[in-house]
């Protein structure tokens, strides 16, 4: 398992000025991994500041070597999926070289060496397009918060809003790898079935859609076909974490919901582009969330001495909205939910294990979200559905305009930052996408 080691000392500064600013999302203490595109060829890189360090461009200039090397030439297909495959030490020492030639008081050495390249080594962050940074081949989406579970089950008028099974086991579905797109990628309004106010049912553009602010984990080393993973094994099978949007069209959803969500969650999920590493999350770790009183334990399976100590994660998390009517009148965007990954019942390791129990097989690039991470208070809920208690009371979203779903034109920004004292901080970046309007039905 890593250890807290230099990469993390908040004592370290870079010599690219901009990842010194108190507010970036990319100190030199986070270095996440993604695949940018440059010519239409996909490269990796790695964020820091406001700058891309291209991996394979180090490697021509010979500054890596040792494990750091290798785990470098793992990307140069330009997907993370070998990179996620390796033993941990691998990219734990990418990211130890990274800290080092990156460091403003770094060996003299590295230093010169990094420096001389610096124009050809590092690209500006808004010049670059992002892609997804992995082939995905399986996506899990979770339903892990109790908030927003209880909510949902009362907007249905269920005698007991909570099902039976959400505090024995973390509740999930299969969901679709093919349209999982970047940040920034479009999102267009599907059509399908859906019961009008009037009970008739009809197909159309879908006039209920929501968005869901989730967190996601990136498998990095898999299990073997009828293999589990242990508890306290669980979080070694993770690469990296980032921010993920599961669009839903509530309408399709909750009409064709009988075997579970099927096309009202398909059309797409938006990720953010930088995969947070578990090693650079270290220093936030907190104990699993507390169970309230008078709940049942987790069955011993899923009850793991590592996983209740430091299975949590201290990372506060945003959505924002940015509508058509407020972009021409020039003004930003506004935040609509603050949480915190704590509101979640279930860790990612217990997800993990949970998912892994029967024997089935993670890959590595396997997705697994966390599901809307609502919390109890008004500011934490973490869709429409809710923010709305499901359309009763319309949500005010700046310049005297008011939702009860998103609108064509409507752009949902997702951001979080993992945040403790006596650490540097550090962020997830942006996850972007914005409503448009159904495609018209072939004739
Ligand atoms: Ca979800």
């Amino acid at each position: 398992m890593t250890q807290l080691n230099a990469t993390h000392d908040p004592a370290r500064r870079s010599w690219v000025e901009s990842a010194n600013q108190a507010e970036c999302d990319f100190p030199i203490q986070n270095l996440p991994f993604g695949i940018f595109n440059e010519g239409g060829v996909r490269r990796a890189g790695v964020a820091l500041g406001d700058k891309v360090i291209d991996l394979q461009a180090l490697l021509s200039h010979g500054l890596l070597d040792g494990h750091a090397a290798i785990a470098a030439h793992a990307t140069a297909s330009g997907r993370l999926n070998e990179l996620m495959e390796m033993e941990k030490p691998f990219a734990s020492a990418l990211r130890a070289q990274l800290s080092d030639l990156f460091r403003s008081d770094g060996p003299s050495a590295m230093l010169s060496g990094a420096r001389a390249h610096a124009e050809t080594i590092l690209l500006d962050m808004k010049s670059v397009s992002m892609e997804v940074p992995c082939s995905i081949g399986d996506y899990t989406d979770f339903l892990t918060s109790l908030h927003h579970t209880e909510r949902h089950g009362r907007f249905k008028g269920l005698k007991d809003p909570l099902p039976p099974a959400f505090k024995s086991l973390p509740v999930a579905y299969h969901s679709r790898a093919s349209s999982i797109r970047i940040s920034g990628t479009e999102v267009v309004r599907p059509n399908g079935q859906y019961k009008d106010a009037d009970g008739e049912v009809r197909f159309g553009p879908a006039p209920m859609m929501d968005f869901e602010l989730e967190l996601a984990a990136f498998i990095g080393r898999g299990n073997e076909l009828t293999q589990p993973i242990p508890i306290d094994r669980a979080r070694e099978h993770i690469f990296g974490y980032c921010l993920l949007n599961d669009w839903s069209a509530k309408s399709i959803q909750w009409w064709e919901q009988v075997l579970g969500p099927f096309l009202g969650k398909s059309f797409i999920t938006s990720i953010s582009p930088w995969i947070v590493t578990e090693e650079a999350l270290l220093p936030f770790r907190l104990p699993a969330p507390a169970r309230p009183a008078g709940d049942p334990p987790p069955l011993d399976h899923l009850n793991g001495k590592r996983d209740q100590s430091e299975g949590g994660i201290d990372i506060a998390l945003e959505a924002w909205i940015s509508t058509a009517t407020q972009r021409s009148a020039g003004q930003d965007a506004v935040c609509i939910t603050r949480t915190h990954l704590q509101n979640l019942y279930w860790t990612f390791g217990q997800m993990i294990t949970h998912h892994a129990s029967n024997g089935c097989n993670l890959r590595p690039g396997d997705l697994i979200g966390s599901g809307t991470i609502s919390g109890e208070s008004d500011i934490s809920r973490a869709c429409i559905t809710e923010l709305t208690n499901a359309g009763k009371d319309p949500l005010l979203v700046g310049n005297g305009e008011f939702r009860t779903a998103l609108e064509d034109g409507d752009e949902m920004i997702f951001r979080a930052r993992a945040a403790r004292e006596g650490a540097v901080a550090i962020g997830f970046g942006e996850c972007r996408g914005r409503v448009q309007p159904a495609r018209t039905w072939p004739a």
